[in-house]
């Protein structure tokens, strides 16, 4: 049915609308089925500590796998996911997707934090908390403080009250917050100070040219002061070289990700990854050195 009513109540037609719907439907049947299937799967990317070079985590990284199409990365799909109004139920699908992986590993031995990606309109919704709190719930050898949501900072600031309550709510629960693609969002450094998030990721399109751009050299470096001035650790996205990182070394970076350390690799390829990965790796030779 057509959404607007006209001022008298006429509701005018819009074959157009009816198009959307038409289509906006076939998307949703097309999505869920892909779920039902399990064709989308979580890859995770490793964290590093950049000072001690140890693996402090990981991010879960959606991917379709679709059928005809091989695996699909997410900026070719989320926004159908979006106009199909799924966000929610893919969101809810990653958050325990997550949740079970952590707790996988934890029965292997090891203690893998994992954030997730948070679409706005599914952290905006009145009762995340409470729905958090329920998948949470289900895992209860699974300490809350082994989560993190990551919201990209535009989606933050669309409703800075709202979001900040969230938060705020998720954290009461354990679940810490992380502000993604940092420096996109021409926000003022200043809004950090109400928005209640332990992390900050510094968008990689100021990491890309770290080496021969003084500019963004300037920005990722007032940035990390900025931010652990406030008490936030910093996450360096798109490490793909080892001169970003023994600059963001010398800058006192806390953490780093990239593909200089790792891609995102499916969840059964993490645990081996991490065996191999040891101080004299190439990458963290370099940073050490630099310290
Ligand atoms: P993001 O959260 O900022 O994730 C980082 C993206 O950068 C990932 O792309 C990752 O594969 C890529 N990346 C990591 N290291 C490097 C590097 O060294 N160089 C380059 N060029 N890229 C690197 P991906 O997986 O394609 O995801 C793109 C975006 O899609 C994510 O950006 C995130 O905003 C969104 N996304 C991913 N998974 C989910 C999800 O489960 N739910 C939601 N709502 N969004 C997701
Ligand atoms: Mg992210
Ligand atoms: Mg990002
Ligand atoms: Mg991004």
């Amino acid at each position: 049915q057509a959404k607007s009513a006209g001022r008298n109540g006429y509701r005018l037609y819009d074959p157009d609308e009816d198009l959307n719907q038409a289509a906006g439907q076939a998307n949703r049947d097309r999505i869920r089925a892909a779920l039902r299937s399990g064709q989308f799967e979580l890859h995770y990317q490793p964290k590093v500590n950049m000072r001690q070079g140890t693996v402090v985590g990981a991010e879960a990284l959606i991917r379709w796998n679709h059928p005809d199409q091989g695996f699909l990365p997410p900026g070719e799909f989320l926004p159908l996911i979006e106009s199909a109004n799924l966000d929610v139920e893919v969101g809810e699908w990653v958050i325990r997707v997550a949740l079970a992986q952590i707790a996988a590993w934890q029965a292997e031995g090891h203690a893998i934090p994992v954030s997730v990606n948070i679409a706005a309109s599914h952290l905006l919704q009145p009762d995340f908390p409470t729905r958090l709190a329920a998948m949470l719930a289900e895992h209860p050898s699974v300490s809350p403080r082994m989560l993190q949501i990551e919201v990209v900072e535009t989606a933050a600031l669309e409703d800075i009250t709202h979001a900040k309550r969230t938060l705020d709510a998720c954290r009461r629960l354990g679940v810490s917050g992380a502000l993604d693609d940092f420096g996109t969002g021409y926000s003022s450094l200043t809004y950090l100070r109400h928005l209640p998030v332990d992390t900050l990721k510094i968008d990689q399109s100021f990491i890309r040219h770290l080496e021969d751009d003084a500019d963004d050299l300037t920005i990722v470096k007032s940035i990390i002061v900025l931010a652990q001035g406030l008490g936030r650790t910093v996450v360096a996205e798109g490490v793909e070289k080892v001169e970003h990182g023994t600059i963001l070394m010398a800058l006192h970076c806390d953490l780093a990700q990239g593909y200089a350390i790792a891609r995102p690799m499916p969840a059964s390829a993490f645990l081996p990854w991490v065996r191999g990965w040891t101080p004299d790796t190439a990458w963290c030779m370099a940073t050490t050195v630099a310290r």
